[in-house]
């Protein structure tokens, strides 16, 4: 392969991924994103906020006035004291939670520690997620991937709502991560895709039985976006290659998924949008 039709180069890491060893370094908008004050006093949880989208977002909603409690692996603490000292640069606090969400207490504690940390919660954020790619058919699909790819993506995301509930107020809101492959699934990603579709479904499920209550249930839908999980989860081939096929031809970076994520949770901006799923794909159809 020549550098000229290169993504990006090749580079291999183990699961869950840091974000010091790749290259280049994604982009969570440190530079570059300035807040308006959109969600001034919030209060948002948001799960794997240690590197990758959940920083962007982290970062996005502390510059946007918010606090944030970011939960991770204890294997992504360096990662997690980046975020936290971007937060914690514009006065904004960050309580760090780490803990495996593929356990029911550690889910619900984790919830709690937030509330703890924060003074209450306005925004669940469920944007943890697992997949593995290194195989190419539903005949390499293992057991143990099938559990990890559930357990971080469904199972957990189920639990964080029913114990981050009790917390929320009218005017609050829950934002899940789908994934374009929702839409377009990739062979190799076949149990991660479904997954997504199934998030897809919960959001609009739980839209409508919140709704009564004053709480907006959304999703976000990224394309291929430059992250640990990459490196960490995807063939070289496919590294390399990363983003070429969407219609802008490239890569989005974590800070172009962080303004979606402040507009569905602001409470001016979006009072009218619940039950939706807002694509950052580059192109790619998210219907
Ligand atoms: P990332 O690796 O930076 O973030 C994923 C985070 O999930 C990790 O940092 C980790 O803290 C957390 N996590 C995973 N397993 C966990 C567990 N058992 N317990 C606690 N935390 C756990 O990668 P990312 O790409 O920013 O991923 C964020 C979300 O975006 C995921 O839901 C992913 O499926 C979704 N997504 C990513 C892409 C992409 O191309 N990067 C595309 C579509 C959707
Ligand atoms: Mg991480």
């Amino acid at each position: 392969m020549t550098e000229e039709n290169q993504a990006f180069p090749a580079q291999q890491q183990e699961p869950p991924g840091l974000t010091a060893p790749m290259e280049p370094q994604p982009d969570h908008g440190e530079t570059s994103y300035t807040g308006h004050g959109r969600l001034d006093g919030m209060r948002a949880l948001i799960t794997g906020g240690d590197s990758g989208i959940g920083r962007a977002v982290a970062i996005a909603y502390a510059r946007e006035g918010a606090d944030v409690a970011i939960s991770y692996l204890p294997e992504e603490q360096e990662d997690a004291e980046e975020t936290a000292r971007w937060v914690e640069r514009v006065q904004r606090r960050c309580v760090l939670v780490p803990g495996d969400l593929t356990q029911e207490d550690v889910c619900r504690q984790t919830v709690e520690r937030a509330v703890e940390g924060l003074g209450g919660l306005d925004v669940l954020v469920n944007n943890a997620g697992y997949q593995m790619a290194r195989r190419d058919s539903v005949a390499d699909v293992t057991t143990d991937d099938l559990d990890r790819v559930m357990r971080t993506n469904l199972y957990a995301l189920v639990w964080l709502v029913q114990a981050a509930l009790p917390h929320l107020e009218s005017g609050s809101s829950i934002i899940n991560v789908s994934s374009i492959q929702a839409y377009q699934p990739s062979n190799a990603l076949l149990d991660y895709a479904s997954t997504k579709a199934a998030i897809n479904n919960l959001t609009v499920n739980l839209a409508a039985e919140l709704g009564p209550k004053g709480i907006r249930v959304n999703a976000v839908a990224p394309g291929p976006i430059w992250t640990p999980l990459q490196p960490a989860t995807q063939p070289n081939e496919k590294i390399e290659q990363f983003g070429l096929d969407t219609p802008l031809g490239r890569a989005g970076q974590p800070a172009e998924c962080a303004p979606a994520f402040v507009f569905l949770a602001s409470p001016r901006d979006a009072s009218y949008v619940s039950g939706t799923v807002l694509g950052v794909t580059g192109g790619k159809p998210v219907f």
